[in-house]
């Protein structure tokens, strides 16, 4: 164990703890994983980087380099060709760069600090008393660096304030598990995984990680970077940090030193983790997302626009021209040109192209002007996109002029009926005939025509309400008619989900009127228009008089109801497959 600082000394030697702390802020600890120990150098990429928070990268790099030394971590000397510390792995580095801060932030500079390693581990720490005064007594050979560094410019006040800080720094108490949340914000680039806090930006994350992988582990940091492949810090007093990138941070604490001052144990574990569990960070899996949920198209997927007969065959026809992607995952540059190059390939085939960006978390702001860029070139080859469910994510404004829809069944039915007609929305014109002729054309007209009435609907009135009795039956002469039903979503919330839409010649509310049961959905007219009503009492006057007609608009109703159900099960049976 270290005993050049006396108090080190009294830890006891076999304590081993180790504790992974992943991304999205499970803990998995075994052994002493919460028995205090000081931090040690493991405070030196920490330190840096409240240095490049508080000072900026170019009044930092004045004072110290980033080049890896190749000396003892406690050398006594500076770069011959810059005159300054090479690294701030190194103790002239670390203790320039908290000089630094204590310049520059003056009394406060211990507080600061003191925040700042606690809102790292999300927990409040603490400085070892003893642990300061055994080193500040004992530290000779850093008071000799911190004057060298005096002597040399680097340091501009007085050395020893600096160097007090430093040693402060060096005393702040953890646990393995501290240690393994810090590490975690590393991997999260600078965001506590436990408290959601944004603690460090992103570049200057990677600016730590950097220095930790070419300079953490000291004269062994080559052979590391070899075997585990994790940017990583070890202290004198047993710690060590280690980060995988974007997934987890590893801590382990064991006091017993190799002959480079890292602990050996912890370099056992990290090597073997490494290996068991495939952590290397030149050993990545090139295939391990896909940015792609579900490639289909509108034969497959059809929205709840019911549409008529001519309508419907165009779209068994052409529908493969309607091109749905459905994107996953946090997007970022692999993921965009994954994305990217289907979409090119698709749009060899495409007229329509629909995005649906629901399982999509994320799109890295990098991503942004490459999608745009794409989608720009669609637009010049006339391929319209239309973007579905994407209102959690904050849009570029390069993509505000596409329409966009919250649901993806309304953003569907604009994809259909771009295809359909070129317009996004489409509001069927009335024919000249009373479109009962169409639905009822097997039945006799001289019998029929008395007995339907027109009715006029304003946009927005309800032609059939929930639990009504459903004494007529209706169909459309213009406008459109659509049910909703509340059904409770994945998220728990109820929400109204569309059901169908009906267009003129379809006829709706024929369910209640045949089974006498009462109304189960609204229907709403959303544009305003006409439509036909049969009334039961009419119906009822039919089956006593003409019961052959009667016997034919039943037929008429349990075709047309025939047809609809088919359609339905296809439907679903497809969906089964995407
Ligand atoms: N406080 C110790 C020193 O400066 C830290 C060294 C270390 O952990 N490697 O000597």
């Amino acid at each position: 164990m270290a005993d050049y600082i006396p108090e080190l000394a009294r830890a006891n030697p076999d304590h081993f703890g180790i504790v992974l702390a992943t991304a999205d802020g499970r803990i998995y600890a075994v052994g002493d994983t919460d028995v205090p120990f000081t931090i040690q150098s493991i405070s030196k990429p920490f330190s840096y980087g409240l240095a490049l928070k508080l000072l900026g990268r170019e009044q930092v790099q004045r004072k110290v380099g980033v080049e890896p030394s190749g000396e003892a971590f406690n050398a006594i000397s500076l770069d011959p060709q810059t005159g300054i510390p090479r690294n701030p792995m190194i103790n002239a580095g670390a203790i320039a760069t908290t000089a630094q801060i204590s310049h520059a932030i003056g009394a406060d500079a211990e507080r600061l600090l003191l925040e700042f390693f606690s809102d790292l581990a999300n927990r409040p720490l603490s400085i070892d008393q003893a642990v300061y005064r055994s080193e500040c007594e004992s530290g000779h050979r850093n008071r000799a660096i911190s004057h060298l560094l005096r002597n040399a410019q680097v340091i501009e006040t007085d050395p020893e304030q600096g160097l007090d800080l430093y040693f402060r720094q060096c005393a702040i108490s953890i646990t393995c598990r501290d240690l393994a949340v810090m590490a975690a914000t590393l991997a999260c680039q600078g965001s506590n995984p436990l408290s959601g806090d944004h603690i460090l930006e992103p570049e200057i994350v990677t600016r730590m990680l950097a220095l930790m992988g070419t300079c953490g582990m000291y004269d062994y940091a080559g052979h590391w970077l070899y075997d585990v492949g994790m940017p990583a810090k070890s202290g004198v007093a047993g710690g060590v940090l280690a980060v995988v990138p974007g997934r987890l941070g590893i801590a382990t604490y064991s006091p017993r030193l190799d002959a480079y001052g890292n602990s050996s144990r912890g370099i056992a574990v990290c090597e073997e983790i490494s290996q068991r569990l495939g952590l290397h960070l030149y050993n990545q899996n090139p295939g391990l997302t896909t940015p792609i949920r579900r490639s289909s198209n509108a034969t497959f997927q059809q929205s709840r626009r019911l549409r008529n007969t001519q309508e419907e065959s165009q779209l068994a026809e052409q529908g493969g021209q309607v091109r749905i992607l459905h994107a996953q995952g946090v997007i970022d540059f692999a993921d965009c040109e994954l994305l990217l190059a289907e979409i090119q390939r698709l749009s060899n085939k495409a007229r329509v192209l629909l995005l649906d960006l629901v399982q999509v978390t994320e799109v890295q702001p990098l991503c942004w002007p490459l999608l745009a860029t794409q989608f720009e070139l669609l637009r010049q080859r006339g391929i319209p996109l239309v973007l579905s469910r994407c209102q959690h994510l904050p849009l570029d404004p390069a993509l505000t002029p596409y329409p966009r829809y919250s649901s993806f069944d309304e953003a569907l039915e604009a994809a259909e009926n771009l295809l359909l007609g070129g317009a996004l929305h489409s509001n069927p014109e009335a024919g000249d005939q009373p479109s009962w002729t169409h639905v009822l054309k097997d039945v006799d007209p001289e019998l029929i025509e008395p007995m339907m009435r027109l009715r006029r609907l304003e946009p927005g009135e309800a032609v059939i309400e929930r639990g009504q009795a459903g004494d007529s039956l209706f169909i459309a002469q213009s406008g459109l008619y659509s049910t909703t039903v509340d059904l409770q979503e994945l998220d728990g919330q109820f929400r109204a989900t569309r059901m169908a839409t009906f267009a003129p010649g379809m006829c709706f509310g024929e369910i209640a009127f045949i089974s006498g049961l009462p109304r189960s959905a609204d229907v709403i007219c959303t544009t305003g228009g006409f439509c036909w009503e049969l009334l039961r009492e009419d119906f009822d006057q039919l089956r006593l008089h003409h019961p052959q007609a009667a016997i034919q608009l039943l037929l008429a109703l349990a075709n047309d109801l025939g047809a609809k159900l088919g359609r339905t099960n296809v439907q679903l049976s497809l969906m089964e497959q995407l």
